[in-house]
């Protein structure tokens, strides 16, 4: 049965559409159970009703036409129960519903399995023996995985509007798939389409007659992709640190090398087409570099890969013909790289919709700070059929809507325009301290990690970064940077907010961030070589950062610095070692050092009861709700299958902060929040109540976060706690503190999700 299985689900995923697919499946599995009847009915969602879409036994016109109402008979009972029913006697039960349009005879054995994907109903599998049958329960087996997998060809097909055809239902059927949040706001465009780059290794050799023509198709395209690279480091310059933008220049330079241009047009002219020759020139230069004993070198190998890919996709593509950027343009690709985010004019990138990632890869980290709504990892996305698609980006929950109904479409525009008009609102609050009605003082720091976006003006609002993310620079780098190169990036940050604090965290790689040049494979690596365990294994790395910040700080002061992942008070400990002798190197070196204070991130359980064992060395704990929620629900925070599960309301997250505030203030010390929950305003009543002292959250949800910290006392927000805290529900407490931002005025800010 299992080669069976293997070999149909095969035979699916490569059939060119779904009716094939469908017909594959119906041929295979009256053959494989042996039965006289194998049908596929599909929930036509539109018109509630189940259609039959593909059968082997029963009349084969009867396909399309034959529609039960929901509910009917014993399909409908299948996808009530949502379990198989198998039944010896089928006409004998009263759910049993005879149709003539199919050429039906009285069926006996009766077998019906729903097709079932997150818990949604999209189709019947259906099988029928005309003698009285009662079907085994390796059978049941076989067509239940059978279904499973059919499920997810089915969802493809939903989302590239491939059922509605099939259903040939009046309008496109909308279909919701499910991602993480990657940045927020909420974004209603056109799909554009983004590819992996070209493949220059599938070339082939051409001979060709025309050399004049062919040198200019090569030259155009050189000459192309160079206004490209100048473009891109235009429209990235206010985003990426000047240092970043110097591997565009790099390219350029290497683009207009003769080495490169002369070897592919000699080639050309000695009678090969431009592709071809330009695979010749890429590779011979790739093995030259892939050879060469520095590794800084051998890097380049890559780049010039890039290039070639680059001139090719030129080459490949009339210019002329290259698409325009939708008015309102979703881009959506299996992997968006930050290049081709850069190619769309900021004025028509209206959101992002990626296959892969989450919230921490680099075209996340870009969009938030660009303030551009992405969706991440968005499982089942038939990212190559939805080319010119109507599409809604909702970067708080993380959904994505393809043609979406008029209904839900006008929904999220008006969810738009509320939220330009509570933007426009927020500016009451500018300049305002953050603090609230009964004075108390909460306040509010910047989470980032870019070097760019923190123009002064931007940032005028917060109270200092609250998080760094040094992981950031060494991610966008394709070496560790050196004690000088990190000072420098630290010491632009740190200026550019003094006298206000500026928390560095110490590296946190792993997890789910992998840097190129220092690559980690591992079966679960959020449990595994991460953060503080990364830094204490390499002192040489870890000396190195905290050098450069230590270093950067001088005459500024304004450094405070902090520690990813800790899980015992021993890592604090043989850290603090660390930094005592990277403070004393550098008292010893003649620089004039101020002790920073020292803090600690509670982000692992474990952590949440050592607050008193770490008190001595910490000066201050800053909460990372992020990690917490996932190590304490036991939910990947990069899984949108189980994202649902992701409740940073849960009452376990909110009694695990209480107990940090109450041990720390016990002791004297301050307690920070730097999850994302300190940008969630229902999130923040929590905390506020909870006795947290400081928050830091993203730029774009400061203005929100202080206007709910003016809006409600500390008396109020606690009242409200002890009635979240009697609640079991994490959902019912998300609607408890809505209610509550309701009634309050602060309704504009409720959104839905976790
Ligand atoms: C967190 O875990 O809450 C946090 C702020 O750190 P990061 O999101 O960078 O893991
Ligand atoms: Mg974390």
């Amino acid at each position: 049965m299992l080669d069976i299985l293997r070999r149909i689900v095969q035979e699916v995923n490569a059939a060119p559409d779904l009716e094939q697919a469908l017909n594959i499946i119906v041929m295979r599995v009256r053959v494989t159970v042996n039965v006289d009847v194998a049908s596929v009915y599909l929930v036509d969602a539109h018109n509630s009703q189940y259609v039959l879409m593909a059968t082997e036994g029963l009349r084969k016109d009867a396909v399309g036409k034959v529609r039960l109402n929901s509910g009917e008979g014993l399909v409908g009972m299948v996808v009530e129960r949502e379990e198989p029913v198998n039944l010896d006697d089928a006409p004998s039960h009263p759910r049993y519903r005879f149709t003539i349009e199919t050429g039906e005879q009285p069926y006996h054995g009766f077998l019906g399995i729903p097709i079932i994907q997150h818990g949604r109903v999209l189709g019947i599998l259906v099988v029928r023996q005309r003698q009285s049958r009662k079907f085994g329960e390796e059978e049941e087996a076989f067509l239940v995985t059978l279904a499973a997998q059919l499920a997810g060809a089915i969802t493809h097909a939903g989302a590239s509007g491939e059922i509605s055809r099939l259903l040939e239902t009046p309008d496109k059927v909308s279909v919701v798939l499910h991602g993480l949040p990657g940045a927020p706001g909420v974004a209603v465009g056109q799909a554009m389409v983004v590819y992996p780059p070209s493949n220059l290794d599938a070339i082939p050799d051409r001979k060709i007659t025309d050399v004049e023509g062919e040198l200019a198709v090569f030259r155009d395209a050189v000459a192309a992709v160079q206004d490209d690279m100048r473009d891109y480091s235009n429209r990235m310059s206010g985003v990426l640190p000047a240092e970043d933008l110097a591997l565009f220049d790099a390219l350029m330079l290497m683009l207009g090398s003769d080495t490169l241009v002369e070897k592919t047009m000699e080639r050309i002219r000695a009678g090969n087409w431009a592709a071809g020759s330009l695979r010749e020139t890429i590779g011979e230069h790739v093995r030259i570099f892939e050879t060469m004993e520095d590794s800084y070198l051998r890097e380049r190998a890559s780049d010039i890969r890039d290039l070639g890919r680059r001139v090719l996709t030129h080459i490949q593509s009339d210019r002329s013909a290259s698409r325009p950027a939708y008015a309102q343009t979703v881009l959506v690709g299996e992997d968006i790289s930050a290049g081709q985010l850069a190619e769309i004019p900021m004025e028509q990138l209206a959101g992002i919709v990626s296959a892969s990632g989450s919230s921490s890869s680099h075209v996340a980290i870009l969009a938030q700070s660009m303030g551009i709504p992405a969706v991440m990892g968005v499982e089942g996305l038939p990212v190559y059929r939805l080319e010119g698609q109507t599409m809604i980006a909702d970067g708080y929950r993380g959904d994505v809507f393809v043609n979406p109904s008029v209904l839900v479409r006008e929904e999220f525009v008006r969810l738009q325009a509320e939220e330009t008009e509570l933007t426009a609102g927020l500016k009451d609050v500018a300049g305002q301290p953050s603090v609230t009605p009964d004075g108390v003082s909460i306040p509010l720091y910047l989470n980032t990690g870019l070097v760019s976006g923190i123009e002064p003006e931007l940032h005028s609002e917060g109270d200092g970064v609250g998080l760094y993310r040094t992981e950031i620079p060494f991610l966008m780098r394709e070496q560790f940077p050196g004690e000088e190169e990190q000072r420098r990036i630290y010491r632009k940050v740190l200026e550019a907010f003094a006298p206000r604090p500026v928390t560095l965290r110490t590296l946190d790689v792993g997890g789910d961030k992998m840097l190129s040049y220092f690559p980690v494979r591992e079966e679960n690596p959020f449990l595994g070589w991460r953060g503080i365990r990364i830094s204490l294994d390499h002192p040489e790395i870890f000396l190195t950062q905290l050098r450069a910040m230590l270093r950067a700080s001088t005459g500024l002061n304004n450094l405070t610095i902090m520690m990813p992942m800790i899980s015992t008070a021993t890592e604090l400990d043989m850290a603090m070692v660390l930094i005592n002798q990277a403070i004393d190197e550098l008292i010893e070196e003649g620089e004039p050092l101020q002790r920073p204070p020292i803090g600690i991130m509670i982000e692992v359980p474990s952590a949440v009861y050592q607050v008193k064992a770490m008190a001595g060395h910490a000066d201050f704990f800053s909460i990372g709700t992020n990690d917490l929620t996932q190590y304490l629900l036991a939910v990947d925070r990069n899984n949108s299958r189980v994202a649902s599960l992701y409740q940073s309301l849960h009452p376990a997250v909110l009694c695990a902060v209480q107990h940090v505030v109450e041990q720390a203030h016990k002791l004297g010390k301050p307690v920070s929040v730097c999850g994302e929950m300190a940008g969630d305003p229902a999130a923040v009543l929590a905390l506020l109540g909870l006795g947290v002292d400081s928050l830091s959250m993203s730029v774009s949800s400061l203005p929100r976060i202080k206007w709910v910290i003016r809006s409600f006392t500390r008396e109020e927000a606690r009242a409200v706690l002890q009635q979240a805290l009697e609640m079991d529900d994490p959902l019912a407490i998300r609607k408890l503190y809505n209610s509550v931002l309701e009634q309050g005025g602060l309704g504009g800010l409720v959104r839905p999700g976790n």
